[in-house]
């Protein structure tokens, strides 16, 4: 016999290994020798009162096996002499669509400008170290794209409970802790992300499909609206006639690219700001009602917030829990910062975006000569207003919490997890009054909702550009561009997805779109 529960659990009890078999079985009023087991289907820890909650969904295994495999079966196909269908990129909606073609029987040949997760490290260290930026490889672009060297939160507004669990399933078949099937706020960790991508890729390989790196895609050659094929590197052609478009929100030269072609795009409303950085057990504290250290069996505390100011919202995005700050810059001469933990989330501080609605409709006026790429110049310009305020290199610029929302240069910086360094600017002058007006006010409000936040203990460090892409390549209902037969685009780079989670599912779909008919 299986029964599902509801158990509750306090801290102190947590501690005893045994709790969940003791708590169903009374519940149950059974035996506890006769629980053979009892599967977690949910956790989520429920810190609103100084009483701390562990919430459990569980399955008991009266008397019964507990089985161990996965609902899902992958059904993966031969595909070496498959009809091919073309992916540009190898981020999480190229991987997951490169994936689903071989369940559906065709070829996947993936072209990946960037390198290898091994051999990007490289280019990683460089920009941390050397402050060098190399265009083809960096946080944003290789292999498993701007999703390998993050956090791997897998949070999405999506829905499609069925679709989600699909995308989970397949990260834990490719060896990503089973936890994230339980975990309310799930993660998988900059530690574990590449060889859960690598794997990936081998099965990938394996079943007949292709994956090119160091292969840019630098023109399309497209007949009466059909695509015909590829170029690679600026030379060579590869014909193609489905093409899976997944290059993701930062592949600039593809959204020039395509509006030099005249290929429709359209601007997109996206958000930016800052970074904001603070000892995790000051967020530790605030949200776990404790002084000093936090329960060991508490994970690194995180948050979320949002405040309307002024008519456009200002939230925290992407928060890093235990993390550290990233150079997210895909090229030289601007900086941009994002942020990434490791699955223990155990490093001393706790990050997070703080970003502010920007209506391309409403707040870009004087960048209308852009047309579709007007919210990417606006970007464009923070991002450079943040090189030349950190002085040039990857250093970025930063203030004091408190100094930016007073309107005062910071004499001195916190201490930070931001390997290139800091260098204190007057961000509160420097950023434009559209967002630093914003989230000036906007903090206030976070200080008071979440008391202890508003701190000179913590900084904040410029800027958070890249939350989504400023860009969208419209599409069609069998999700082909409009204008082109054959262009599917597809993921954050599109405009369709906005994270691990969405980006993998919006993959799928297209892989499924670009086989229909064939
Ligand atoms: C530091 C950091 C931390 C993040 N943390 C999280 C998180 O914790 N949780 C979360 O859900 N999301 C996170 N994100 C966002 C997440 O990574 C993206 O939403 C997701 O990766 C988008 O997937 P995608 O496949 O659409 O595009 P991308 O991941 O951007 O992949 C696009 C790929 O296309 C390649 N490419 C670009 N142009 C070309 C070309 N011309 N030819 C060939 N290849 C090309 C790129 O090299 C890249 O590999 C983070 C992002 C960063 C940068």
């Amino acid at each position: 016999m299986v029964k599902e529960l509801q158990l509750r659990v306090t801290l102190k009890e947590e501690e005893h290994h045994d709790i969940l078999v003791i708590k169903s079985a009374q519940a149950l009023d059974v035996d506890k020798e006769d629980i053979t087991g009892v599967k977690v289907l949910r956790k989520s820890i429920d810190a609103r009162k100084p009483k701390i909650i562990f919430n459990y969904k569980v399955a008991v295994y009266i008397r019964e096996v507990l089985p161990k495999s996965s609902e899902y079966q992958f059904d993966y196909k031969d595909v070496s002499k498959a009809k091919p269908i073309h992916i540009i990129g190898f981020g999480p909606a190229g991987m997951y669509a490169a994936l689903r073609c071989i369940e559906l029987g065709f070829k996947p040949i993936v072209l990946e400008r960037g390198k290898n997760v091994q051999d990007r490290r490289r280019d990683l260290r460089a920009i941390n170290q050397q402050h060098f930026v190399n265009e083809d490889s960096n946080y944003c672009f290789g292999e498993g794209g701007a999703g390998t060297y993050s956090d791997g939160k897998l949070y999405t507004r999506s829905l499609k409970r069925g679709d989600v669990r699909r995308i989970f399933e397949n990260l834990v078949y490719h060896g990503a802790t089973d936890q994230i099937l339980v975990d309310a706020h799930p993660h998988i960790g900059t530690n574990k992300l590449p060889k859960v991508v690598q794997n990936i890729r081998e099965t990938i390989l394996k079943y007949g499909g292709e994956v090119h790196f160091e292969t840019r895609v630098t023109d399309f050659v497209i007949k009466n609206n059909k695509i015909q094929a590829i170029q690679l590197n600026g030379n060579n052609e590869m014909p193609a006639d489905r093409v899976i478009l997944a290059t993701g929100h930062s592949a600039r030269d593809i959204f020039y690219l395509l509006h030099e072609k005249e290929i429709a795009l359209e601007a997109k409303s996206f958000a930016m700001g800052v970074r904001v950085e603070h000892p995790q057990h000051i967020i530790d504290s605030i949200q776990y009602h404790c002084s000093g250290e936090r329960h060991e069996l508490l994970p690194a505390a995180s948050y979320s917030l949002v405040q309307q100011v002024n008519d456009r919202g200002v939230y925290s995005f992407c928060m890093c829990p235990g993390g550290f700050i990233v150079p997210a810059a895909t090229a030289n001469g601007e900086v941009v910062v994002n942020g990434m933990s490791p699955s223990k989330r155990n490093n001393l501080y706790a990050n997070s975006g703080i970003v502010v609605e920007i209506d391309v409709n409403r707040d870009l006026p004087k960048y209308e000569q852009f047309g579709a790429l007007k919210g990417l110049e606006y970007q464009k310009n923070l991002e450079r207003m943040a090189f030349t305020a950190g002085g040039r290199s990857q250093v970025a610029p930063a203030q004091r919490l408190t100094d930016f929302v007073e309107g005062k240069l910071s004499a001195d910086l916190n201490p930070t997890s931001y390997q290139p360094g800091l260098n204190s600017a007057p961000l509160h002058s420097l950023m434009p009054k559209l967002i630093g007006s914003r989230l000036r006010k906007g903090f206030t409000a976070f200080g008071q909702k979440m008391k202890g936040y508003y701190t000179a203990e913590a900084n904040i460090v410029g800027v958070e550009s890249r939350t989504s892409s400023p860009v969208c390549i419209p599409r069609n209902e069998r999700l082909e561009h409009p204008q082109i037969q054959g262009l599917f685009p597809c993921g954050e780079g599109g405009g369709y997805a906005g994270g691990i989670v969405s980006a993998a599912m919006d993959g799928e779909r297209c892989a499924e779109a670009a086989i229909t008919g064939l």
